[in-house]
């Protein structure tokens, strides 16, 4: 038994003997008993009065001073008290540190809910998106940055990728956003300043835009020249082969040019898509009398499975790029002979513009890498077939900028597969009469 309750009953015990022999002196002994009972509780209620008055003040300050079981509870409850304050002081500073932390950071970071609404947010982050506390609390992300690609991403919710978007706040910065999954349903964005980046790349593609230009100039009217010798019987029989020779590298040159350029275009911000209804199938017509030209005597057999009622929302112009460097490498890569099936079809989801050859076909090591710039499985086979190593990169840049993706399938010995995706919303339905099949 504790220290506390050894007193009280002591106490009690005092009080009743007392009374009990007091009592008995004066011949009543039980009203002796029963007076020491009532002072034994009369003390305990007043004593407990007092305790249950610093209770409900919140306990705070030192306990009333009290003896007995009254004592013990006080105790209890101060200290209690005291572990709570300590707990609470260290939570505090812990709290304060993190929001120290965090305030340092860099970068912006907004805690959301499941539901996508702001449960937390940093100091970067009120700058870099403009976010108020604590009004925007609560609130969506995708309703405060308004950015179509923003709200793209977000509703997909893919972590493994970065956007880049203009700060909602000024056109003059851009800014790198990504979103991880954090804790079990929660999801934490990231904000960061890309405007670095950004104008470093801009002054590369206006570099290479620049640079293509001036160059464009001087290789037309070598161009020409070349093409007006050629065949020319004055020329020394000596000359000949050399003159040949230069007039292959400046048309190679003017072609790289033209890619360069034409890259630099898709990427560049200030060229504008010009977008409109585009009659895929026509398109795909006028290609492959280009193609059939181009495969000659290599006799290439063409198939041609074409939705004929299927048009697109898309630039016509880097649309016919891209199906026809598809087009143009099946046909260089492919045999004499060779089979190219060539494909406009759509499904649930999506349309796409396919290419399929039995060609050579190309080691898995590469694919992944196949879409950069200047990348070549065999570079002196892709420079004799006239290649620049840019026709890929441009396939998926068209794609990129129609919201779609290049997709490569291909397996050495057997054959390539390139498939240009475009998602619904850029898929149009037109009329005719018959959804035919053409072979060619
Ligand atoms: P290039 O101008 O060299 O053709 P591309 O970017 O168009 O550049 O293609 C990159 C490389 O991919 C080519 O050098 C070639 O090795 C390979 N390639 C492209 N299309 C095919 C194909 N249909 N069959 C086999 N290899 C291909």
């Amino acid at each position: 038994m504790n220290e506390g309750w050894q007193n009280e009953l002591g106490k009690l015990a005092l009080w009743l003997i007392s009374g009990l022999i007091l009592g008995a002196i004066f011949g009543y002994a039980v009203w002796g008993l029963a007076i020491g009972s009532l002072i034994y509780l009369g003390r305990l209620l007043y004593t407990l009065k007092r305790v249950v008055r610093w209770l409900s003040k919140g306990a705070v300050g030192a306990p009333p001073n009290v003896t007995g079981v009254a004592e013990h509870i006080t105790s209890l409850v101060y200290q209690r008290q005291r572990r709570n304050r300590n707990r609470h002081r260290r939570l505090t500073e812990m709290v304060s540190s993190f929001r120290d932390s965090t305030a340092s950071i860099p970068d912006g970071l907004v805690l959301m809910d499941d539901g996508r609404g702001i449960t937390w947010f940093n100091n970067a982050a009120r700058e870099y998106l403009g976010l108020k506390y604590p009004d925007d609390i609560g609130q969506r992300i995708d309703n405060l940055v308004r950015h179509p690609t923003f709200t793209d991403y977000i509703l997909k919710a893919d972590h493994k990728r970065t956007i880049e978007i203009y700060s909602p706040l000024s056109s003059a910065e851009y800014q790198e956003l990504r979103v991880l999954p954090f804790g079990e349903s929660q999801e934490l964005l990231i904000v960061r300043d890309a405007s670095l980046l950004h104008r470093l790349q801009k002054i590369r593609s206006d570099f290479v835009i620049n640079a293509s230009h001036e160059l464009r100039t001087p290789l037309t009217v070598m161009r020409g020249y070349m093409e007006a010798v050629d065949g020319d019987s004055n020329i020394p029989k000596d000359l000949q082969y050399p003159l040949k020779q230069v007039s292959l590298q400046v048309t190679r040159m003017y072609h790289l040019v033209d890619d360069l350029l034409e890259l630099a275009n898709l990427e560049s911000e200030d060229v504008r898509l010009h977008e409109k209804l585009v009659n895929v199938p026509s398109l795909i017509q006028s290609l492959m009398k280009e193609a059939k030209a181009l495969s000659a005597e290599n006799e290439h057999e063409f198939e041609l499975k074409v939705d004929e009622g299927l048009a697109l929302w898309a630039d016509e112009k880097a649309l016919f790029s891209a199906m026809s460097n598809l087009v143009f490498n099946a046909i260089h890569y492919t045999q004499a002979k060779g089979k190219i099936i060539v494909s406009w079809q759509r499904d649930d989801e999506q349309a796409y513009f396919s290419v399929e050859d039995n060609g050579p076909g190309i080691a898995k090591q590469h694919l992944s890498r196949l879409s950069e710039r200047f990348y070549r499985v065999d570079v002196s086979r892709s420079r004799d077939s006239g290649g620049t190593g840019l026709g890929l990169s441009i396939v998926r840049h068209v794609a990129l900028s129609h919201d779609g993706e290049l997709e490569i399938d291909s397996e050495l010995g057997h054959g390539s597969h390139f498939s240009c995706c475009f998602p619904e919303a850029r898929i149009r339905q037109r009329n005719v009469v018959s959804d035919k099949s053409v072979v060619g």
